[in-house]
């Protein structure tokens, strides 16, 4: 895949000018250019591609944020905004020519009202820091992605990042109340507030999930939540992937939703299984963790109805997690599965495809056959209560041969998810990795109005310019 459009001569001739002009709008210990440092950016979550910047900025301040994209649009300069770079579709890889705007220095919890329940962070505070902050009081933010340790609001709101939770909390969309942004014209735009339904057009649904090509997220307003009395985790074993897929959409067709719903199939759980001790089923060919929370009575009452659907589908076994620690373990393994996966294979590909939960049997079932005639192993941890599939394509990057495979192998999949009826990402963005498929699901005119959103906030396509849509497209340039 052709990854990086063409480099501008000019910036690159005009290097030293460049980092001079960075360092007078955010100062001289902000602006990182030596070639040592600047390796450390070079590439994140998807680490098959690498490019090292011409520069990294670390600002501190919105005010910084505004004076360095100023500056760069001045000169014509590509910018790449970063969080803690773990993008599994290079999302925040960098140009050759661009300067990454970096916002881990960003990282102070500003305003927290528990009354209106609303807490005001800057972007670069992680995921899990929010809950942090305000776990004290009885409260969490709940979109929870497994990278939630090392992710950043800014990059959340970026990709509007979803989690094993979401099935009942909704996604990052759903729980962002308010926005502080910049437009690469370096203005400073504040969008929404501490309140539910701004005024005006949801401007705050169209940033979420821009990718970091519209403007960069400098402060976020977030809503939080009363933490539950209690939750309780269920292991559910299946013979095979296909009865355990029927399981999952018998219990989001019944309508008792719990508070999560994921699904592992036999590699994932021997790979989990090994790294958190768990208990997980190693006869199985799948498992469904189901959790359910809120007091001891509504716990009951919804794991005794959901048990009643699952048996349905004549599990192997059923098991609740007798104690907090095993809950805990439980979630361990799910969470640190990308990890464990890790252990077993050199190198995978992450997909990210979403389809209805009725479609999941038959698509499984495909999966298997797809893995077979590639000759490449598969493992499937995924969110199944929202459909959002995870086939994590195993391979080794050092062979071309392999990497080709995958690459086809992972296209595969998300062509079929769109064929029926699904969408090519769930949570992970489109980045570059998915950007050659856009046409897969979007005809030239969708396409088309989507670039002119771009162009409307970025005329001169610098911000974040070669992830979302196809490169060599010409980019409309006229605002919408
Ligand atoms: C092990 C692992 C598990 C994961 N699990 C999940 C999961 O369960 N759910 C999920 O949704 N994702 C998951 N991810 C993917 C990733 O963590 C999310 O996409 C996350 O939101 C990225 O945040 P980040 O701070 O690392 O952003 P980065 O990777 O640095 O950037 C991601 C994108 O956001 C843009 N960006 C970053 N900050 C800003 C900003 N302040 N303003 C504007 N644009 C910005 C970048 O340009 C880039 O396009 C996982 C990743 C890993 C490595």
């Amino acid at each position: 895949m052709t990854v990086q459009p063409e480099p501008k001569a000019s910036v690159l001739a005009r290097c030293g000018q460049i980092v001079t002009g960075l360092r007078e709008a955010a100062g001289v210990g902000a602006v990182i250019a030596d070639l040592v440092s600047l390796r450390a950016y070079e590439t994140d979550g998807l680490p098959a591609y690498r490019q090292t910047p011409l520069a990294v900025v670390l600002p501190e301040t919105t005010e910084q944020v505004a004076a360095v994209l100023a500056f760069c649009q001045a000169n014509g300069v590509r910018v790449v905004p970063r969080g803690a770079g773990t993008s599994l579709s290079g999302g925040a890889l960098p140009l050759a020519d661009a300067v990454v705007i970096g916002l881990m220095r960003m990282n102070r919890v500003l305003a927290i009202d528990y009354a209106d329940r609303v807490a005001t962070v800057q972007a670069g505070v992680t995921n899990l820091a929010i809950s942090g902050a305000v776990g004290g009081e009885g409260f969490f933010y709940a979109p929870d992605p497994s990278s939630q340790l090392a992710c950043m609001i800014g990059g959340n709101i970026a990709m509007n990042s979803g989690g094993a939770h979401c099935l009942k909390y909704g996604v990052t969309a759903n729980n962002v109340l308010g926005l502080t942004i910049v437009t690469m014209a370096g203005e400073i735009v504040t969008l929404g507030g501490a309140h539910l339904d701004a005024a005006g057009y949801d401007w705050l649904g169209i940033l979420t999930g821009s990718e970091g090509q519209l403007a960069i997220v400098t402060e976020v307003t977030v809503r939080i939540l009363r933490s539950p009395e209690g939750a309780r985790a269920m292991l559910a074993a299946f013979a095979s992937n296909e009865v355990a897929g029927a399981a999952v959409a018998a219990i989001i067709g019944s309508g008792v939703i719990p508070v999560a719903l994921e699904f592992m199939d036999r590699p994932a759980i021997h790979a989990c299984e090994a790294f958190a001790h768990a208990g997980y089923p190693l006869d199985a060919e799948a498992m469904l963790i189901v959790e359910v929370e809120g007091s001891e009575a509504e716990q009951d009452a919804l794991l005794a109805r959901l048990a009643a659907i699952i048996r349905r589908f004549d599990p192997l076994s059923l098991r609740l997690a007798a104690t907090a620690e095993e809950s805990a373990a439980i979630w361990k393994g799910r969470k640190g599965a990308f990890g464990a996966i890790g252990r077993i294979s050199p190198d995978y590909l992450c997909m990210d495809g979403v389809i209805p939960t009725s479609e999941l049997p038959a698509v499984l079932g495909r999966i298997g056959e797809m893995s077979r005639e590639y000759g490449l192993a598969v493992a499937n941890i995924f969110h199944a209560g929202d459909g959002n599939l995870h086939p994590l394509i195993m391979f080794d990057a050092n062979d071309a041969a392999s990497m080709a495979k995958a690459e086809e192998f992972g296209a595969e999949i998300l062509k079929l998810c769109v064929a029926v009826g699904g969408c090519l990402t769930g949570e992970h963005g489109v980045g570059i990795e998915k950007r050659d498929l856009m046409p897969v699901q979007f005809s030239a005119d969708d396409l088309d109005q989507q670039r002119r959103i771009k162009s409307a906030f970025d005329p001169d396509w610098l911000l974040n310019p070669s992830k979302v849509f196809p490169l060599g497209a010409p980019p409309v340039l006229e605002a919408a």
